[in-house]
């Protein structure tokens, strides 16, 4: 363990409100953290104003609070960073890291990734559209919490944007910015994302090699949430928001979605009722090695399959 122990972070896009398949990746990161007596942040990524709802950042953090989890420090708003993204995008193209692309989208869709057209240069008569991130072209693995050892070939990758054709800044930029100022140590999340681990593993070498060398953190992946029809729980699926009334019963569930073992202390808790209670449990019983690596079916979140 790091000295100071380890920093795990919660960063959910204000994009609506927290469903089922949120709380699992909450859950999961916080006693993560908190089970080696660390530090767990929230942060919200509301960089992409077209697709957020007004008012699904408050509604977030009134629900964390709600479910009985508690943070350290102040939320940590993205939207408030957008000098620090500029800064550290100078610092990649200072190194080389980042370069200007011509294509848009369409242009290369038919082809499983982007093909590297402007990596050298931008072809004669075009202009630049936005900026991308040069992949490093080796093997990222990692021992992931959850799953094991994760390997990907970023030389099969398609570079991706860092900042957008629509003048927005990327996910991915502001991602590991954050996560390397914030000094997260640990990354808990959906495995939804897990394909974008192994380039935010190469972004995150890039800037240590520009602004100072921090160690990577650790990845784990938690299992997806699916409907029975095989579509993911997500805010744009319309999953059904989860209701502070229920928390102690909805922690029960990811409980033991998350393989957890439902031992007597823990059942009496859930009949006690206080979510507070039982996220100081949760963190104390926590036992990684039982989280499930595959995706999850369940009936009754989706859109698709209310109940
Ligand atoms: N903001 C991302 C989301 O809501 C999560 C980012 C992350 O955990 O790295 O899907």
């Amino acid at each position: 363990m790091l000295a100071g122990g380890p920093i795990g972070r919660f960063a959910p896009s204000p994009t609506g409100r927290l469903h089922l398949g949120s709380l699992l990746a909450a859950v999961a990161s916080y006693c993560q953290a908190r089970s080696k007596l660390g530090k767990w942040l929230v942060r919200i990524e509301d960089l992409d104003p077209p697709r957020e709802m007004p008012g699904a950042a408050d509604d977030i953090l009134r629900t964390l609070e709600g479910f009985g989890f508690q943070w350290d420090g102040e939320v940590l708003f993205q939207s408030s960073r957008h000098d620090r993204y500029a800064e550290a995008l100078a610092a990649l193209k200072q190194g080389g890291h980042v370069y200007p692309c011509a294509c848009s989208r369409k242009e290369w869709s038919h082809l499983p990734a982007y093909p590297g057209t402007c990596r050298n240069g931008l072809p004669a008569r075009r202009e630049r559209k936005l900026d991308r991130f040069r992949l490093s072209g080796r093997l990222q693995s990692w021992p992931d919490c959850f799953r094991g050892e994760e390997r990907f070939d970023t030389a099969t990758m398609g570079d991706f944007p860092v900042l957008r054709a629509d003048g927005y800044w990327a996910y991915q930029l502001a991602v590991v910015v954050d996560d390397r100022d914030q000094g997260v140590t640990e990354v808990v999340r959906g495995a939804d994302l897990i394909d974008s681990t192994p380039g935010q593993m190469d972004m995150w070498s890039a800037l240590s090699t520009q602004e100072g060398a921090k160690p990577i953190p650790e990845y784990g992946h938690v299992p997806i949430l699916q409907t029975l029809s095989g579509q993911k729980l997500s805010k744009q699926t319309l999953a059904r928001p989860i209701q502070v009334e229920e928390a102690s019963a909805l922690l029960d569930q990811v409980w033991r979605l998350l393989g957890q073992s439902d031992s007597e202390v823990w059942k009496e808790a859930v009949n006690r009722g206080d979510p507070q209670h039982l996220m100081s449990l949760a963190a104390r019983l926590w036992m990684p090695e039982r989280v499930p690596s595959n995706p999850i079916q369940l009936q009754g979140w989706g859109q698709d399959d209310r109940l």
